[in-house]
């Protein structure tokens, strides 16, 4: 169905004056309007507190109807009080004053009309991480023509993102959460033309949160950009089925976890460096040393039994000379999610959980904000105690399909060498990383930083990658918990060859 944007706009203008003069004409007085943030844990407290204007979809609230009535608005501040992450805040009346252009890089281009039937992205209105969402749409949009974005806040990484890929932008500030940012993609000139020409069409995908800052600082580089022209970068929520994008190459770069992209050591692909390490927490509501004081307690796994997470866990137990049958594990159907585990247990439904980053920090943050004291217990410690000297233990690093490499020997040794210095970057610069990726991450900055201050980034590469992965292997093969021969093909297949 295509939808003329002017005449919605202008039945969306209406509805809100509509709105304003129902409250106007039914109290006389000005009523406090309210919103939910993306911090909410769908608890389900506000809804219980006040069910006219507080509801739930997809797990998160959202303000059903603004109060009209001064009980309503009691109901209301009430929700807002009993709130345990603080997700509900009072809306600051829309200003016409405030309407403003705050920032843009459309110098001398005449846009105006053009960008009022531009495609809406309503990331206020998107559930889940809204970043694959605009990614398409940069891709998929033609020149010429443009989309707008409408979020909460002003997002300086995408804007960046997008202007480094040719966008023209232009931010209007609606309200004080309220911004609107035109993305025009310019018609490209002859010269500008035949560069993108000579550039390698590449397809990237991520499997795991935990590499988005690293994606974003690579995104900037100009090696990257002069080399690449990113056809497509997916972001995958449901990572099972990564592994076959890169399986028949519609993804010629990934990142992933170490040892499901092990499973395709027969597939073509080649992992020349990790750089996620250590990357699992065990969290309790209770005050513990490690899995001993939790006998016979519940604990919340990721993914499904028979995967990593859950396997290296009852093998960590057992090496401790306990008993994997006398803890009661509990998966999610059809996978445990660590989005969802982190919230069930910050909203006390979980009281212990394993989690990876960046859930984990996300997690513990939450909780030093409401003061209540959790333990953290990190797998490295656990690893360690039955592994005496073993040091950290590998996560997840960077996989390219083989026939890429053979193809572009160059891109790929010079991806992994911008690889190695957006590591690096991270790692010395770590409030500017924050402010590049909390908006794709979909956290507010603070947990972000936790988050980029617990991570074990170290770009490994080489005969110590080789070393240290055929010594890991070698633990999990021993244990049960993989299968991987390792045997020539595998020690190559942690090599680049170019
Ligand atoms: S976290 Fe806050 S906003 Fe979300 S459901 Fe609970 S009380 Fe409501």
């Amino acid at each position: 169905m295509k939808v003329n944007m002017k005449l919605f706009y202008n039945l969306q203008e209406i509805i809100l004056v509509c709105k304003k003069d129902e409250l106007n004409l039914r109290e006389g007085e000005k009523m406090e309007r309210y919103k939910v943030s993306n911090e909410c844990v769908g608890c389900r407290a506000c809804v219980s507190v006040a069910e006219n204007n507080f509801g739930i979809k997809n797990s998160l609230a959202y303000v059903k109807k603004q109060p009209l009535t001064k009980e309503e608005e009691s109901l209301c501040q009430n929700a807002l009080k009993v709130c345990p992450v603080n997700a509900i805040s009072k809306v600051d009346e829309i200003n016409q004053a405030n309407v403003v252009v705050t920032s843009s890089n459309t110098e001398g281009l005449s846009w105006d009309k053009k960008k009022e039937g531009f495609y809406v992205i309503d990331a206020r209105e998107i559930n889940h991480d809204p970043f694959d969402v605009i990614m398409k749409k940069a891709y998929e949009i033609k020149e010429d023509d443009g989309f707008v974005l409408i979020q909460r806040f002003e997002p300086y990484p995408i804007i960046n993102m997008l202007s480094e890929m040719g966008f023209k932008y232009e931010t209007v500030k609606k309200s004080n959460d309220e911004f609107r940012i035109y993305f025009y993609k310019k018609l490209n000139d002859k010269v500008e033309e035949q560069k993108n020409n000579s550039k390698v069409d590449v397809v990237i995908q991520s499997a795991t949160p935990v590499a988005h800052p690293v994606i974003m600082k690579l995104l900037q580089s100009e090696r990257i950009k002069k080399a690449i022209n990113i056809k497509e970068l997916k972001v995958w929520k449901d990572t099972e089925k990564h592994l076959a994008w890169i399986t028949n190459r519609k993804a010629d770069i990934s990142f992933s976890a170490i040892i499901t992209a092990a499973k395709l050591k027969n597939s073509d692909i080649k992992i020349p460096a990790l750089f996620v390490w250590d990357n699992f927490v065990l969290l309790s509501r209770k005050k513990i040393k490690g899995f001993e004081d939790l006998v016979g307690e519940k604990i919340y796994a990721p993914l499904f039994e028979e995967a990593p997470p859950a396997k290296i866990t009852k093998y960590l137990i057992k090496a401790s000379g306990l008993n994997p049958d006398d803890f009661n594990f509990v998966y999610g159907k059809p996978f445990g999610r660590p989005e969802q585990i982190y919230k069930d247990f910050v909203e006390h439904k979980a009281d212990n959980v394993i989690l990876r980053e960046p859930e984990a920090s996300y997690a513990i943050k939450i909780m030093q904000d409401r003061k209540e004291d959790i333990s953290v217990i990190s797998y490295n410690k656990l690893w360690n105690k039955v592994n005496p000297g073993f040091g950290m233990f590998p996560n997840a690093g960077v996989i390219f399909k083989g026939e890429f490499v053979k193809e572009h020997p160059n891109i790929a040794k010079m991806f992994t060498e911008e690889l190695k210095k957006a590591i690096e970057w991270i790692k010395n610069n770590r409030q500017e990383a924050v402010k590049l990726s909390f908006d794709v991450m979909q956290q507010p900055e603070n947990r972000v930083e936790l988050f980029l201050n617990r991570v074990n980034f170290q770009y490994i590469e080489g005969n110590q990658l080789v070393e240290k992965v055929k010594q890991y292997f070698d633990i999990l093969n021993k244990n049960g918990i993989a299968d991987v021969k390792i045997d020539k093909e595998f020690i190559e297949m942690f090599k680049l060859g170019v």
